[in-house]
């Protein structure tokens, strides 16, 4: 079966064989430009920030900007107008200066399995991918990006071979999500029953190189007069940026996942490079030390299996020595392979017999079944083709130690 493709205006005329062209070809090339200042993806503090600088008198700041946040991010409004609770003529002033657009939705796709992957153009050059996995239980996920690209290159990871482009802003996360609430109809973010109802940090990018703005993001998505996601329904994965991993915790009270891969230094430096830097002794120790870590706040170990890498009982002995006394669960990643990829997934057999022992020692370790694969929205195999990374924001990382 072939997946449902697309949807943008920009191209939605376009001819069949033009619909997965990349972006350069679908720019609203005679559009004018819209400049106003969008407002849409601004936390609070932003907001009131705007609209005191538009001239709303002092006094009333605090309260337009809570009006102005309901409208945009629990009813989720693209039209000035429909904001009853502003007088007509204030209206027409704030939309004369201020928008309420989205970015354009550059591709968007449809899994047979009803995951949707979308290619989200933030800026010129600056592409970005989301993926939603439908529930399977009661929890449908939002997988969002948190860089263009990765500094980081890990050698199972389809985005590692894609050089970071820059960092998110806060507001690019949060617009995955308002993105994501229009395509699945889901304003107001009030409504009870939502299909989208967690967010994951495991998209394009390495969350802890950007922290600050990923809390910023995560302040603006759980804020309960707006998008409404309560703060255990986002978790933020990491390959293991020791530094930053008690600072997210004690910024956003976010659960925490670890790309975690392989239980030796020996091996886990060869497929992750990150592990050089900070090794597992080390990454340990900051699991043990994360805020509000119990039984009930337990840290998920992802663990992608490899053929006849880290996929023998040695390994999960390994593995189960290694997570003594965290409160843990392990989600065990079949390889998902990409067009270059030098590996294979582990047999079907051997994966269930990993999990088994992991099983039996007390941690639970669902095997994740492949989403979203026939359209690449799978784990690991996201990469977008916004290539180019400005040479100052490179000396900036590089500087910064983080290329
Ligand atoms: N950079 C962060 C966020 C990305 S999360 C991190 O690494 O944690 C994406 C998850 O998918 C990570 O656990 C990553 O290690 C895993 N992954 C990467 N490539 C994969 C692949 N080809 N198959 C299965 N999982 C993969
Ligand atoms: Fe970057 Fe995560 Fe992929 Fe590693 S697994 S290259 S850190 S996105």
């Amino acid at each position: 079966m072939t997946t449902e493709l697309y949807k943008s205006p920009a191209i939605a005329n376009a001819p069949a064989d033009k619909l997965t062209a990349k972006a350069e070809t679908c720019a609203h090339e005679n559009t004018p430009v819209d400049t106003r200042i969008p407002l849409v993806g601004m936390g609070r503090k932003e907001l009131a920030e705007a609209l005191t600088e538009f001239g709303i008198e002092p006094n009333k700041v605090r309260m337009r900007t809570k009006q102005i946040f309901q409208w945009i991010y629990n009813y989720g409004v693209t039209d000035w107008d429909a904001m009853t609770n502003i007088a007509k003529g204030l209206r027409a002033q704030l939309a004369e200066k201020f928008s309420l657009n989205r970015p354009e939705i550059v591709e968007r796709l449809v899994s047979v399995d009803g995951t949707r992957k979308y290619l989200i153009r933030m800026a010129p050059g600056i592409e970005v991918e989301s993926v939603f996995i439908p529930a399977v239980s009661k929890t449908g996920a939002l997988c969002v990006s948190s860089q263009v690209g990765c500094t980081l290159t890990c050698r199972f990871c389809h985005t590692g071979t894609q050089r970071l482009v820059r960092n998110l802003t806060a507001a690019e996360i949060a617009l995955q999500v308002m993105v994501a609430r229009d395509d699945l109809n889901e304003w107001p973010s009030s409504a009870v029953e939502r299909k989208m109802t967690n967010i994951v940090f495991m998209g394009m990018g390495e969350p802890l190189y950007n922290t600050d703005e990923v809390a910023k993001a995560i302040d603006i998505l759980c804020d309960c007069e707006g998008l409404s996601f309560g703060r255990r329904r986002i978790t933020v994965s990491t390959s293991g940026v020791v530094p930053d991993i008690k600072k997210i915790g004690e910024k956003t009270q976010a659960m925490l996942a670890i790309s975690l891969h392989a239980c030796n230094d020996e091996l886990r430096t060869k497929i992750m490079p990150i592990n050089k830097k900070y090794p597992l002794a080390d990454l340990m120790e900051a699991c043990r030390n994360y805020p509000g870590l119990s039984n009930s706040r337990r840290i998920t170990f992802e663990y992608v299996m490899l053929k006849d890498m880290n996929d023998s009982p040695k390994h999960a002995k390994e593995l189960i020595r290694l997570l003594e006394g965290i409160p843990a669960k392990v989600n065990l990643i079949p390889f998902n392979p990409w067009p270059g990829s030098p590996y294979e997934c582990s047999d079907w057999e051997t994966i269930e017999k990993f999990a088994d022992r992991i099983n039996a020692a007390g941690y639970a370790s669902p095997i994740r079944t492949p989403r979203g694969r026939d359209i690449f929205a799978a784990c690991g195999q996201l990469k977008s083709e916004s290539e180019k990374m400005r040479a100052s924001e490179r000396r900036k990382l590089e500087k910064a130690g983080k290329l």
